[in-house]
């Protein structure tokens, strides 16, 4: 990390452990950000190995948030969103979008690492209308009962739910099942906006997915699983999908036209939006 938000050059703050890279951090690191480590950038280092155009998978589901984000606030009209696994603060993060729609939405961030704790608590929780919370996203129940989360959102109105770039880091069966706990919360007209790490199941895609795979979850970062279109459609369960459904990130509402083909890396990773009828 470096000096530069730190009040103390190369500081590490309490409950960070160095030696082990982190989700966030890894992140980070592929978005060209600066809150990251030596081991997360090794993580890169070996993934690039196999797949050199890793940081367009970062990207390409950066600007999907980027795009979910403008959608359900200026065109669904949500006002309520909690963004599950928030990552460290960046140039776009969801309240800032959100809010230049919407001066008064709300935005709950959740998340587990100590670094993005740190951080989103400093730069994320910026007005009465933006909160952090720290908690384990794949555990619903714990999310849902949060106070913060059920004073800040009102559950009798529509929230959107984010789990974007996050569920491709839980390695159970269960993702639908856990999902389903969310979306029982919510009213109908609710939203979820999800990304995720895909295997498109052809020779080429899929031996880079694994590739891509083994280098994630046997890196000190520990997970990183590519799911196939079924598995990933699951996890919408009995919600309407948003044209044009689960599509490869950069295929959701482009914002302008391609001029460069899109690389097999940016062929691995889908996004969707689904709508509780
Ligand atoms: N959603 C952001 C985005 O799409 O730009 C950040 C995605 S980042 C790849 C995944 C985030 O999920 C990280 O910040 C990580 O700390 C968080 N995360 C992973 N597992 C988590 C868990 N069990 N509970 C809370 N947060 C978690």
């Amino acid at each position: 990390m470096t000096g530069a938000t730190a009040p103390y050059p190369n500081a590490v703050p309490v409950g960070v452990d160095p030696t082990r890279a982190s989700i966030a951090r890894v992140y980070d690191a592929a978005l060209n950000g600066k809150d990251n480590y030596e081991i997360d950038r090794e993580v890169l280092a070996q993934v690039r190995t196999v797949a050199p155009q890793v940081n367009d998978l970062a990207w390409s589901n950066r600007n999907f948030l980027t795009r979910a984000c403008r959608f359900l606030a200026m065109q669904a009209g949500i006002d309520q969103f909690l963004d599950l696994g928030s990552g460290l603060p960046t140039a776009e993060n969801t309240h800032q979008i959100v809010q230049r729609v919407n001066p008064e939405a709300r935005v709950v961030y959740v998340d587990n690492d100590p670094v993005v704790l740190a951080h989103g608590r400093a730069l994320l929780e910026e007005n009465e209308f933006t909160h952090f919370v720290a908690a384990d996203i794949f555990k619903p129940d714990e999310v849902l009962g949060n106070e913060v989360v059920r004073k800040e959102l009102d559950f009798s109105r529509p929230i959107a739910v984010f789990q974007v770039g996050t569920l491709h880091h839980y390695l159970g069966e269960d993702a639908p099942e856990l999902m389903r706990v969310y979306l029982d919360a919510l009213v109908p007209g609710s939203y979820t906006a999800i990304a995720h790490f895909y295997d498109p199941q052809d020779e080429e895609h899929s031996k880079l997915a694994r590739k891509m795979e083994e280098k994630f979850v046997h890196s000190p970062m520990g997970s990183g699983r590519f799911r196939t279109h079924a598995e990933i459609q699951a996890m919408f369960p009995g919600l309407e999908m948003v044209e044009p459904g689960l599509v490869l990130c950069d295929d959701w509402w482009p914002d302008g036209p391609r001029i460069q083909p899109l690389n097999l890396v940016q062929e691995c990773i889908v996004g969707g939006v689904g709508r509780k009828p």
